[in-house]
């Protein structure tokens, strides 16, 4: 899983790595027991990182539409404990949040002290679909990547654990997973003529996500571009990074100052 794991310093072709790519997995029972057992540990993790309320952790989700950002999070954080999960989505900006600077509505929403909070989109918008659609100048968006890598390197400064996840696929899956959304009545509510138009500028898109992730991904905010043709090898992918993020922490539950034997409950 670490291949996935973008190495530092080192520039990001979407175009040599493959979509369709699933290692030495193949789908079947063995691999829902594997999944089954990554999702166990990843709620005993959780709980414990509530409980403790010492850890933050930021998850973005990235990825063009139809790439799977939302069956990511419904799978890959099923058991979670809700109190502890929270998910931010960014839409495209309101009258009050273009008001403001382009990390505002970003820092409103990160993790405080035991949470897990996901970016379904987020402030890599900002100079991924602004660019692409001429809203800003390039001036501006080389800018923002500093300012990016200034903004998560504070957040990690104070105790946040950022990874960030670029679910990659192909135009040909795409157009697959868009027609299977005019095909089923019950997946009209999915489909949005809008999602056509940005298609169009695949290309514009793959651009500005190669030279995003390249400026941006660092020791403190690390990038995965994580093989998302197959829907259950990326939440293999995913989930199993997260896992072994987890897993470096070293938590306890709090200490108890109660003597359990002395209370009686009548
Ligand atoms: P889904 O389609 O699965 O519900 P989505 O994330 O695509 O999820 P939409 O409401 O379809 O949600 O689209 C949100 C749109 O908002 C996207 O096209 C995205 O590019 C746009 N957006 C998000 N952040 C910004 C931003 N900072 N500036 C401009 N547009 C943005
Ligand atoms: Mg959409």
């Amino acid at each position: 899983m670490e291949s996935y794991h973008v190495k530092l310093d080192t520039r990001v072709r979407l175009d040599k790595l493959d979509p369709e790519d699933s290692g030495e997995h193949k789908k079947g029972k063995q691999l829902d027991a594997m999944l089954e057992k990554i999702r166990l540990e990843m709620d005993r993790l959780q709980e414990l990182l509530y409980a403790e309320r010492k850890h933050k952790v930021l998850i973005v989700l990235q990825a063009m539409d139809t790439a799977g950002k939302d069956g990511t999070i419904s799978h890959v954080f099923e058991g979670m404990n809700p109190q502890g999960v929270k998910v931010a989505s960014f839409k495209a900006p309101t009258t009050e949040e273009l008001d403001h600077d382009f990390l505002w509505r970003v820092h409103k929403q990160v993790p405080g002290k035991g949470e897990i909070v996901i970016f379904n989109r987020s402030h890599y918008e900002d100079v991924l679909v602004v660019r692409v659609h001429n809203l800003i100048t390039r001036d501006v968006w080389l800018r923002r990547y500093k300012e990016i890598n200034n903004f998560e390197h504070m957040l990690a400064n104070e105790g946040t654990t950022i990874l960030k996840f670029f679910l990659h696929i192909t135009p040909d899956e795409q157009k697959q997973r868009l027609q299977d959304r005019l095909d089923d009545p019950a997946k009209h509510w999915k489909f949005s003529a809008a999602d056509l138009d940005e298609r169009k500028l695949w290309p514009d898109y793959m651009k500005a996500y190669e030279d995003a992730i390249t400026a941006t991904n660092t020791a403190w905010a690390p990038w995965y571009i994580v093989p998302a043709n197959k829907k259950w090898y990326r939440n293999l992918v995913v989930a199993s990074t997260i896992m072994a993020a987890l897993q470096t922490f070293d938590m306890h539950y709090p200490e108890s100052t109660l003597d359990a034997s002395k209370i009686v409950i009548e």
